[in-house]
């Protein structure tokens, strides 16, 4: 049984041709499935009987099961997924005045580690498949439904819930191909954004293969602190990492790549690191997007006080660059950045105490 989620356009056209059909009938299907969120091929009204008892009899539409929905105070809504197997990973929709965004996870898991995250902190077990990845958003749009009109619910999608997108590329690309697609969720680039902890030749190969918004998650301005807070940058440094985000801007559908910055009490949060910071992205024409630390059980860090954020901020907008400070959401349902953890079962063998790279003498 082929599962129809886990096709992009161009794959649902291969699987028809594969059957003997013809190309438009998979764009109808696609239609059905993704604009009209309809799973059971019985519902299809304009597609010929025989169809659909052939495809009753050789696919399915399974989207991953909803098995929590969570509200938050603040209109923040939280769904637990289940992926089979003990594992669950979180999507979290954002309402705010103008747009509707949906946080999507890309993993089980995070094999990265950062420091600071609850996600990383979790371990890793395995990447989503494509209806895993689409079928969260699928998801949401059942639960959401309209807003206004035929308005959807949802305006914009970001990558930034459990998992590294670019560690799952294949996946993560026939994904953003469905939302953007004018027979699927059609959502324009711009409103597409992929957040990455930073690895290099995957942010080329994305530039190349599916340009949409990018967002690189920086927390630190040198090297020494990237590699203890963001380990993946041992591997890919930040003079690589910068010169990777001015080779993205050439084909990336805005013309500024925003940098993810989470403000850690006593760690990366003076006036000497936001000076480095202004140094180190000169030649990047960037906007920073300020995260204030959101604590998980266990987490060795505090958020930087309101006054440190501000003249942190104030010393990167003094110097031009549009700074914004990202409102805490959905803190109440540990909804926030940082804190999804969904149920993970590990399944590296991992070092123990590796993780823990500041302890509470660290601060001073
Ligand atoms: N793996 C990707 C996307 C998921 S994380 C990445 O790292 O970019 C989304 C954002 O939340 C990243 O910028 C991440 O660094 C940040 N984040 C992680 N843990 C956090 C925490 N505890 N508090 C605030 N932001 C956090
Ligand atoms: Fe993975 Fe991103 Fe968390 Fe780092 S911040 S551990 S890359 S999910």
């Amino acid at each position: 049984m082929q599962n129809l989620l886990d096709l992009d356009a161009d794959g649902l056209a291969a699987w028809f041709a594969g059957e003997g059909e013809k190309p438009f009938r998979a764009r109808q299907v696609l239609r059905w499935i993704h604009r009209a969120g309809v799973a059971d091929f019985a519902a299809m009204t304009d597609i010929a009987k025989s169809l659909r008892d052939k495809l009753k009899t050789r696919a399915v539409v399974y989207p991953p099961p909803v098995i929590a929905d969570q509200g938050s105070a603040d209109g923040t809504r939280k769904f637990l997924i289940d992926v089979g197997n003990g594992n669950a990973v979180e999507t979290v929709f954002i309402p705010e005045d103008d747009r509707g965004t949906l946080c999507v996870s890309t993993q089980a898991g995070c094999a990265l580690e950062c420091a600071f995250c609850a996600t990383g902190q979790q371990g890793f077990n395995r990447n989503l498949t494509v209806a895993e990845i689409i079928g969260q958003l699928w998801q949401a749009n059942q639960a959401l439904g309209v807003r206004h009109g035929d308005e959807r619910a949802i305006s914009n999608v970001v990558l930034m819930g459990m998992g590294e997108p670019l560690a799952n590329f294949d996946n993560v690309v026939a994904a953003l191909r469905l939302m953007l697609d004018d027979n699927a969720y059609g959502l324009s680039r711009r409103r597409v954004t992929v957040s990455t902890s930073g690895l290099v030749p995957a942010i080329d190969r994305l530039r190349d293969e599916c340009p949409v918004a990018l967002a690189v998650s920086l927390h630190a301005p040198n090297d020494l602190l990237r590699n203890q807070l963001v380990p993946i940058n041992q591997k890919y440094p930040l003079s690589e990492l910068m010169a990777a985000c001015q080779r993205y801007l050439d084909k990336a559908p805005r013309d500024f790549v925003t940098f993810e910055y989470v403000m850690l009490a006593g760690i990366n949060d003076s006036d000497a690191h936001a000076r480095e910071l202004l140094a180190l992205v000169k030649r990047v024409p960037c906007k920073f997007n300020l995260i204030p630390f959101n604590p998980f059980p266990g987490s060795p860090f505090r958020r930087s006080s309101g006054e440190r954020l501000r003249r942190f901020a104030d010393t990167l907008i003094e110097a031009g660059i549009v700074t914004t400070t990202r409102k805490t959401r959905g803190g109440d349902i540990d909804a926030a950045c940082g804190q999804l953890a969904g149920q993970v079962r590990d399944r590296r063998r991992r070092i123990a105490g590796r993780t823990i790279l500041f302890t509470e003498a660290s601060y001073g």
